[in-house]
């Protein structure tokens, strides 16, 4: 995998978008038809217009089969024994990270790991400075984490992607399409939270880099001891310009009851929830 990164920062904030073309559009049926049971999947496949057997082979092969098949893997990179944990940059993760670039790669895509880690792989398709969309989820985890926290975000867009490299329209695609597994979503290890993804937003402070976790080790020293060397000016680099992305796509796993109760296989939601941590001295 190569290592740069050529986006460079002028606003603070992605735009919203509505879902609405052709081709995002489909490429986001992929992603559902993996949380959709399988038996609607034959529904949903006879409803586009690969209709063909050997098509059908294909959306099963690789938006269910190999998809499970990946979660299950990637469950299984861990740095404790007997459960999942991952923190940021440990050797776990930088294993699942050397995992995710291979699979990116398999799936036709260009790949390069940030300075903060994050794993990227992108295509270009017909019109490489048209604003792209941008799909992504962490790879790391809790203490003790489930299989798909995170995981399933990243799988998932790699699966579509992939077949949509297999069935030759990857390079048809009017905007680009890059992929992002974020190094750090939960915080674990800095008690901190989205090193990698507030550093592509630009909204991570410098001053983050020197936060120690509990053996001393520095965000910087965390990164250099995977050479990977970040500083105030490399950090500044890694926010991507608003006006370079068309949108924002995350798949997660619902951390909640509603979809369970209501007996629905996916839902699509119209926020988020932050985090903070806060430190109190009584
Ligand atoms: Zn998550």
């Amino acid at each position: 995998m190569a290592s740069s990164c050529s986006y460079l920062p002028k606003h603070s904030s992605f735009q919203n978008h509505s879902i609405s073309t052709n081709n995002v559009t489909s490429i986001l049926s992929f992603f559902f038809l993996i949380f959709i049971p399988i038996h609607v999947l034959p529904v949903i496949v006879s409803s586009t217009s690969y209709q063909d057997g050997a098509t059908n082979d294909l959306f099963f092969e690789l938006l269910k089969k190999e998809a499970v098949e990946r979660l299950y893997e990637l469950g299984k990179v861990s740095d404790a024994h007997g459960y999942l944990e991952r923190t940021f940059q440990s050797p776990a993760s930088v294993t699942a990270s050397k995992v995710i670039g291979a699979w990116m790669e398999d799936a036709g895509l260009r790949t390069w790991v940030d300075n903060m880690g994050n794993v990227h792989g992108r295509c270009d398709g017909l019109n490489p400075s048209e604003k792209a969309l941008l799909i992504g989820s962490h790879l790391d985890t809790v203490i003790d984490a489930g299989l798909f926290d995170g995981p399933l975000g990243i799988i998932s867009s790699i699966s579509a992607m992939k077949l949509l490299n297999r069935t030759d329209r990857i390079t048809k695609l009017r905007r680009p399409v890059e992929i992002i597994a974020f190094s750090d979503e939960e915080g674990v290890r800095f008690q901190t939270t989205f090193l990698g993804s507030a550093a592509i937003a630009g909204v991570l402070p410098v001053s983050t880099l020197d936060v120690h976790d509990k053996n001393g080790v520095s965000v910087k020293g965390a990164l250099r001891q995977n050479s990977l060397e970040i500083d105030e000016e490399s950090l500044l680099l890694l926010k991507y310009d608003p006006e370079s992305v068309w949108g924002y796509i995350e798949v997660h796993i619902e951390q909640g009851p509603v979809l369970e109760a209501t007996g629905l296989p996916v839902g699509l939601v119209e926020g988020i929830a932050g985090q903070a941590r806060l430190k109190v001295t009584m």
